[in-house]
């Protein structure tokens, strides 16, 4: 790795899932079978009911800003080429998961609230990578002006 590369996870055994969900093109998040709460990131003991037993659940890649920050210095010179740019913590939808990426939007237009889809990102064989983006308008049914 050179300085201008930018790292990529090392997922554990424990997230080793959330990981390869992502490489098909899907979001996955540990869902407790005791309380059915959706966790993240994957846990051993569920936060919620102390529950040991999951399954890995496919959920809809979409959700709204919690809270944004825009990051203007660079935290490893790899990034320098990047900021400023913004990181949002995104409420998954119907879940209880947030998620933390980047935001692919102009900063300006950038909005606690607003809708935002994931979008898939592959970085490597082994690893794609999950951002967000703001969520493409409803299209209109037939009849609507
Ligand atoms: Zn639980």
């Amino acid at each position: 790795m050179t300085e201008t590369t930018k790292p990529l996870p090392i997922p554990s055994e424990l997230a080793q899932p959330f990981w390869d969900a992502l490489r098909e093109n899907e979001l996955k998040l540990q869902q407790c079978q005791g309380c059915s709460v959706h966790i993240h990131p994957p846990k051993i003991i569920c936060p919620r009911c102390h529950g040991r037993r999951f399954e890995w659940a496919r959920v809809k890649p979409t959700g709204h800003v919690y809270s944004y920050t825009i990051v203007h210095r660079a935290p490893i010179p790899a990034f320098k080429p990047d900021v400023p740019y913004a990181v949002a913590l995104v409420d998954i939808e119907g879940t209880e998961a947030r998620l933390l990426s980047n935001l692919l939007a102009p900063l300006d237009q950038i909005q606690v609230g607003m809708p935002v889809d994931l979008v898939f990102d592959k970085a490597s064989d082994d690893i794609t990578l999950f951002r967000f983006k703001p969520a493409a308008p409803a299209v209109p049914s037939k009849g609507e002006a």
